[in-house]
């Protein structure tokens, strides 16, 4: 018996990852979060699959439904949304798992913030303008470490991805201005990938207004940071005729194989 703890992507069925789609499938038991993860991907469970819904269930609970397959050595498929490595509070129950010598296996997923970039189609990082992407959240009832304030990241001037945090808008776009100026763009990406995804662009001055218009105060990725401006940048060196590197020596053919190519990412 094992536990599968599977990232469900951010909506669309169609981003499961054939491992996820094929652990659900297989599970006697599928226990999701019913908040964040839509009826289509546990669509995929079998017919006598026992479904149950954890997103009224307090962690006691979870575990209380775990046990009772371990007992039935049944294994577990624990669907959460988006990559179940981020903002899932997969932490604890791996921890309560390991602590009862549960055997427990991560499934990754397509994250929010990637299917967010995808929406606006957007590249995150950007020669020049940010190598770096920031994933967090803004203060709420869950404090931030010290140093991990929005002020505090805000002095990177990095792309940042915001979960959780699209009713503080206001205070988030209020912490940012001050690096980032009030012209710096920002898009909320309501639901991406869901078949009632929404996109508002905008600016860290009028962001706040215009998604309020919108109506949306739940489920949304906010993204910020001047890659989500024009086409105002460099070129990556990557495809550059006099950039050489591993797999392009001059700018003749390429020669580099796919294993090489699969080592160096590219
Ligand atoms: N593990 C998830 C995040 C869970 S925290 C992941 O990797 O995506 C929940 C937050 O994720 C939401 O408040 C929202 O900010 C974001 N989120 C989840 N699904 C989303 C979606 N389809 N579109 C936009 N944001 C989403």
């Amino acid at each position: 018996m094992r536990v599968y703890i599977i990232g469900a992507g951010p909506g669309d069925p169609k981003l499961l990852t054939l491992r996820a789609a094929e652990l659900i499938g297989a599970c006697p038991v599928v226990l999701y979060t019913g908040s964040l993860v839509p009826k289509a991907v546990i669509g995929y469970a079998r017919a006598d699959a026992k479904v149950l819904d954890s997103s009224g269930m307090t962690l006691d609970e979870i575990i209380g439904v775990i046990l009772e397959a371990h007992d039935a050595d049944q294994d577990v498929a624990r669907v959460h949304t988006g990559d179940p490595m981020i903002f899932g509070s997969t932490a604890e129950q791996i921890r309560e798992l390991s602590r009862l010598g549960i055997a427990w296996e991560i499934i990754p997923g397509v994250s929010s913030f990637t299917a967010a970039a995808a929406a606006v189609g957007k590249e995150l990082t950007l020669p020049e303008l940010s190598q770096t992407i920031i994933l967090t959240r803004a203060e709420g009832r869950t404090s931030m470490p010290d140093s991990q304030r929005l002020e505090d990241l805000a002095k990177h001037k990095a792309t940042l991805a915001l979960f959780l945090s699209i009713t503080l808008l206001k205070k988030v776009a209020h912490s940012l201005v001050p690096d980032y100026g009030e012209d710096c763009p920002v898009a909320v990406v309501y639901k991406a990938s869901w078949p009632d995804q929404v996109i508002v662009t905008g600016t860290l001055a009028d962001i706040d207004e215009k998604v309020r218009a919108a109506r949306i105060n739940s489920t949304a990725m906010i993204l910020v940071g001047w890659v989500l401006s024009s086409s105002d940048f460099a070129n990556s060196r990557l495809y550059d005729p006099d950039f050489t590197h591993r797999f392009r020596t001059s700018n003749s053919k390429p020669q580099k194989s796919l294993t090489q190519a699969a080592d160096d990412g590219r």
